[in-house]
């Protein structure tokens, strides 16, 4: 790992950080450490990231703004890769195009400015664009399946390819690269509607103070923990079991809204993982439902990477 490290920063492929804490870049503020933060420049940079990280057989994951993720505690012994260069947003008639590590909430504002519709229910989601193809983020019925015209990946051969809309395979919370997981997103191609910038903003600010009014936002959190069971609502479920305000160490189910878990300061992993675990199991006994975790869980002992949205089991 550390011959790898050397090489990275030999080879200039971008800012290399060491030894940092996950919790830094993560919504919750949790994880443990990891070896090296890698901050690519460029395509080509990425490609050549890629390439040697590959042929070393070492682990790497590609971690967006992370408010999607629950790292454990422990050190991640891999690489992160970080495409905050990949910044970059053309604006032409009704299509955006943008880099995979550009803000979600800065694009939906872009879109309202050019008088462009359709992103308006991404206005209150902390993530990135690639973070949000990964998920097909969504809300108020809205989400990326619906905007996305195509997406540009590096691929487990290390090619560049344009996938349409319909190779990405998006339904609820899910697309492609949940099932490849060494897939980039290095881009996306997105089709709106022209519309009208005032009334853009109008429901982009409707729904900021929706957001304010029920949830937990001035508390560090991942978003909604659980899948919505078909025809239920997870947070409802929460709510019925007397699980708002249950607590292990410096975590909480949110008093205001009960499929969130906040973190009351110097929460561990480990502490949102057993308030996880609780929830799932009296979800079962009492509603025979398996709740499904929405977010990523990674680098946890038992629990699989490709399958951390799915079960443990
Ligand atoms: C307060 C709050 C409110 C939220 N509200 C919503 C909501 O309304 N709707 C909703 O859907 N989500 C919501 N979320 C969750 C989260 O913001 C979204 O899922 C978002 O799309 C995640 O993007 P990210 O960049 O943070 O991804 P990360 O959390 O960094 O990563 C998530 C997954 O995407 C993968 N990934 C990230 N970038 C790439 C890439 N370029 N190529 C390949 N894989 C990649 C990662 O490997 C990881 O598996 C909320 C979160 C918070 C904290």
């Amino acid at each position: 790992m550390q011959d790898l490290i050397k090489e990275i920063i030999a080879r200039h492929l971008g800012k290399v950080l060491i030894n940092e804490k996950i919790s830094n870049y993560t919504t919750y503020r949790v994880g443990g450490k990891v070896r090296a933060i890698c901050f690519p420049k460029d395509e080509k940079d990425l490609i050549e990231l890629l390439k040697i990280i590959k042929e070393r057989k070492i682990k790497f994951f590609i971690l967006g703004n992370g408010s999607n993720v629950l790292f454990s505690d422990s050190m991640y012994d891999g690489i992160i890769i970080k495409l905050d260069n990949f910044n970059k947003i053309n604006i032409q008639d009704n299509i955006i195009e943008v880099g995979a590590g550009y803000p979600l909430v800065k694009l939906s504002r872009d879109a309202m400015r050019a008088a462009l519709k359709g992103l308006e229910f991404a206005s209150g989601i902390p993530g990135t664009v690639g973070g949000a193809v990964f998920m097909n983020a969504g809300a108020y019925g809205e989400d990326m399946s619906k905007i996305v015209h195509s997406v540009r990946i590096i691929n487990s051969d290390l090619e560049i390819v344009e996938l349409t809309n319909q190779e990405m395979q998006f339904s609820y919370r899910t697309s492609l690269l949940q099932n490849h997981l060494d897939y980039v997103c290095i881009s996306a191609k997105l089709e709106l509607e022209k519309g009208n910038s005032e009334e853009i903003e109008a429901i982009m600010n409707e729904r900021r103070e929706k957001r304010r009014a029920t949830q937990p936002l001035t508390l560090p959190s991942a978003g909604s923990v659980f899948r919505n069971p078909q025809g239920m609502y997870a947070g409802q479920m929460i709510e019925e079991m007397g699980l708002k305000g249950f607590s292990v160490g410096k975590a909480e189910v949110s008093t205001k809204h009960a499929n969130f878990i906040v973190n009351n300061g110097n929460a561990k992993a480990s502490d949102i993982k057993k308030i996880i675990d609780t929830i799932k199991t009296k979800a079962l006994n009492k509603y025979g439902v398996k709740l499904r975790v929405e977010q990523r869980l990674i680098n946890w002992v038992g629990v699989s990477e490709k399958e951390s949205d799915k079960d443990e089991d």
